[in-house]
């Protein structure tokens, strides 16, 4: 196992061990930004038959040919046909005309539908019986929509692994797919360890805080479509932490733990990993947080994040997040970049590529402008939560001064977007 690896090489190292997860039959509505696993086809033409596009009449457009304001075309309206009428037993024949709405199927005969704006009653009020008078010809086809226009029976009409936005549900809908194979959730088990650690509805007494971290990463597991189970809190002890990861291995597909991964006295979740399954590695330069740790126990892949709230923040991005969207089917596994300049002053002090909670916006003259949203102090989670991007700032040390292009990493746009 080497000392340290770079962010690619270890993200490379967590693509390996996780794979995409069978799929399972859902309500269409929960299949929403999921992935689809299997074709989805359609059981009927959509739409099933010809229907009117307007408000209008339906003609024979050989009727109307020449029809215009001066010279208007009259014709007998025969029927009066509302969206969800059956049109059976309705055929419009030489100068007949039928009144039509939006949606309601064509009858035989007509072929185009001419927009009530464009015609005038000349006897009765345009339903049965009435003569209307046509002010312009409309050609074949003219607002008629097509049986099939969008798909034919038994024609796919989402394949496998697009990510289902609203429309795909709309389509899906409209196909009789009222439910959908998707790729499975992961079950994401989070343990935080640390025997100075609270639950969140409790005062800290000396010496203790409170267990954010178990929040802010279950928040950011469902945020990557992930279900989140979380455990009790670990104190610093072996047996304790053993039971603990045991348990998560049994009951969850991806385990990830906060804290106790650093060279502490009482850090025991790399001893107690390697115990139980493998480690395969636990240092990755950046700042911050580079005690990120990968292992897996009985082939459950584990991400031991460090324990500071940032670090722990930080290395969920970059590498928790990305493995579950994998888990999840998802192709797309990197956050956009946008390139921008600095809009101040950062020392750098140490040789690791730092990730800096910043804010991209765009300047005045449209080029974006980076700053950071706080103190980059690794305890503290304000910035993260004022910024919208990580501002990458690559290897080695040196002072970058305002002005300087530097690549920020979107947390506030998904994987994909161009
Ligand atoms: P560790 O990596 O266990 O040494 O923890 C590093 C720092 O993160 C220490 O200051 C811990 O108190 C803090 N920390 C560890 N776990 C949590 C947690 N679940 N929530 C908030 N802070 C934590
Ligand atoms: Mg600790």
């Amino acid at each position: 196992m080497p000392e340290t690896m770079t962010v690619e090489q270890a993200r490379e190292l967590v693509f390996e061990r996780v794979s995409v997860l069978p799929s399972e039959e859902v309500p269409l509505l929960e299949a929403l930004g999921r992935v689809l696993a299997s074709d989805a086809s359609s059981d009927i033409d959509v739409a099933p038959f010809d229907n009117s596009a307007m408000d209008g009449f339906a003609v024979r457009a050989s009727d109307v040919a020449g029809a215009s304001e001066d010279a208007p075309v009259t014709l007998d309206v025969i029927a009066h046909i509302g969206a969800g009428d059956d049109v059976a037993g309705i055929t419009v024949g030489p100068a007949q005309a039928a009144r039509i709405m939006t949606g309601a199927a064509m009858p035989a005969g007509a072929d185009s539908v001419v927009m009530v704006e464009y015609t005038r009653p000349v006897e009765g009020d345009g339903s049965v019986g009435s003569r209307v008078a046509f002010l312009r010809a409309p050609i074949v086809g003219e607002h008629v929509r097509r049986r099939g226009e969008e798909v034919r029976a038994g024609d796919v009409v989402i394949g496998a692994g697009d990510v289902l936005g609203p429309a795909a549900i709309g389509l899906l809908a409209a196909t009789g797919n009222a439910s959908v194979a998707v790729h499975r959730r992961p079950r994401v088990a989070i343990i935080s360890t640390g025997s100075e650690l609270v639950e969140v509805d409790q005062a800290p007494g000396p010496g203790k805080i409170r267990n954010s971290n178990s929040y802010s990463i279950a928040a950011q597991v469902i945020a990557a479509g992930g279900v989140p189970v979380r455990y009790p809190i670990v104190p610093d002890e072996i047996a304790a932490t053993r039971t603990a990861f045991e348990r998560a291995a049994d009951e969850c597909d991806f385990i990830v733990t906060s804290g106790g991964v650093s060279v502490g006295d009482f850090d025991y979740v790399k001893p107690v990993l390697e115990e139980l399954g493998e480690l395969t590695f636990c240092k990755v330069m950046m700042r911050p947080g580079n005690p990120q740790t990968l292992g897996s126990i009985r082939g459950v892949p584990f991400f031991g994040l460090p324990g500071n709230p940032t670090s722990t923040y930080v290395g969920f991005e970059i590498f928790v997040r990305p493995a579950l969207r994998l888990m999840q089917g998802f192709k797309h596994l990197d956050r956009p970049m946008t390139k921008a300049v600095l809009g101040h002053d950062v020392k750098k002090k140490q040789d690791r590529r730092y990730y800096l909670r910043g804010r991209v916006e765009s300047g005045p003259g449209g080029e974006y402008i980076a700053t950071l949203s706080g103190s980059q102090s690794s305890a503290l989670l304000t910035a993260a939560h004022r910024g919208n991007c990580l501002v990458v700032l690559p290897e080695g040390e040196g002072f970058f001064e305002a002005g300087t292009p530097v690549a920020c990493m979107r947390l506030d746009i998904e994987e994909g977007t161009p």
